[in-house]
């Protein structure tokens, strides 16, 4: 069977650089990649996979089934491209002006599209159902969730489901895949202080809300020293418009981030706790808003082996990298992990010698596309395996 799918997969390999260069060429931002999904089901009706499209604005769901019924895995692509203006100096160079695939959802969306057309053509060898979700939405609010409430994991009802990001740290040709924690929940807070303004040189008939603030920055410092794994950052503030003025309020705002939910709530709760405190202290008042976005991306360790197994299977050991430490930033695909066992695993992009070294959101980033036959081969494999082909 591994014979089998890398000299399959590699007859698709044009065909792979091809859409996964039409989609670098032609990005769309979240929400909007109403061109991306055209072009899919226009592949997809060619190819004759019955699918379902407008899922939470663009999101696709195509369906293949076995030659009979039995478990059902669901892999998942994200689609959408970011707000920046390319600088690479390549014939597939993006054509709007503005808009870049710099997260490499471009190589996803290929590579999910060629697993697709290469599971539909072996579908008499498996039992059960795959599923492939073309998702909007994840660099801002995300389609994941809107898509799982939809329907998604239902009918048949999904066991599993597998993603993978591009990543610009490990060499084309190899993977890495890492058990548990793999993001963080990115969520942000907004705090007010409500202090009493006054005259700058008369600060005891005042109730400082700069001075509040500072101490309330300095004490947060202390909630990550306590939580490994954590992050809490201000990363704005504002208050006061005269050197002679204590003004009477001062806002901060920042991001909180954990990679799992009991570290979240802490979190969320002490960060009000320390501003309520220094706040009491100085006799001020407060506002607080703890703003929750993605959860924590958690790696199911079954779903990770069989990813593990999968790549070693098609390309050996040595192109397996697992462990490597997690990300402090957020991905959608968190949703899937919180309702059925799932993971994702990293696929390398780097190449050196072509200088192919940029890091991800980078006006300069880019792919070397020989990942993208990795991506496939191994996507098929985690198939194959999950449903047991023979
Ligand atoms: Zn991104
Ligand atoms: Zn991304």
């Amino acid at each position: 069977m591994k014979d089998n799918i890398l000299s399959m997969a590699k007859e698709m390999e044009a065909q792979l650089v091809q859409d996964r260069r039409y989609f670098h060429q032609h990005p769309e931002l979240s929400f909007e990649e109403y061109g991306t999904a055209r072009y899919i089901c226009k592949r997809l009706d060619s190819l004759g996979i019955p699918y379902q499209e407008g899922i939470a604005g663009t999101g696709i769901l195509a369906e293949v089934k076995g030659k009979a019924e039995g478990k059902c895995l669901l892999f998942r692509a994200d689609m959408d491209a970011l707000p920046v203006e390319e600088k690479n100096d390549v014939s597939y160079c993006s054509k709007n002006a503005g808009v870049m695939h710099a997260c490499g959802h471009d190589a996803h969306t290929a590579v999910l599209l060629n697993t697709c057309e290469l599971l539909y053509r072996l579908r008499d060898s498996f039992s059960g159902t795959i599923k492939f979700a073309f998702q909007p939405g994840e660099e801002t609010d995300g389609g994941a969730k809107p898509m799982i409430d939809a329907g998604i994991l239902e009918n048949p009802k999904v066991d599993a489901c597998i993603a993978l990001h591009v990543d610009s740290d490990i060499p084309a040709g190899c993977i890495r895949i890492r058990k548990g924690p793999l993001y963080a929940s990115p969520d942000n807070f907004y705090i007010t202080v409500k202090g009493k303004g006054g005259h700058a040189a008369e600060p005891q008939h005042a109730i400082d809300p700069i001075l509040i603030s500072a101490e309330i920055i300095s004490q947060l410092q202390a909630i990550t020293k306590q939580e490994k794994n954590a992050v809490v950052t201000v990363a704005t503030i504002h208050g006061g418009d005269a050197t002679n003025v204590i003004p009477d309020m001062v806002s901060l705002s920042g991001t909180a981030r954990s990679l799992d939910c009991d570290t979240r709530a802490f979190l969320e709760e002490n960060i009000e706790g320390v501003v309520r405190s220094v706040c009491d202290a100085f006799g001020a008042d407060y506002e607080y808003e703890f703003e929750k976005l993605f959860p924590p991306l958690v790696n199911d360790e079954t779903v990770a082996n069989l990813i593990a197994e999968s790549a070693i299977q098609c390309f050996g050991e040595e192109a397996c990298i697992k462990g490597g430490v997690p990300t402090m930033a957020g991905e959608d695909f968190a949703y899937f992990s919180l309702e059925r066992p799932s993971a994702l695993f990293k696929l390398g992009c780097r190449n050196e010698e072509k200088n192919i070294i940029a890091p991800i959101h980078n006006s300069l980033f880019d792919i070397d596309e020989s990942a993208l036959l990795c991506g496939l081969s191994v996507f098929t494999s985690c198939a194959l395996r999950f449903l047991q082909a023979k």
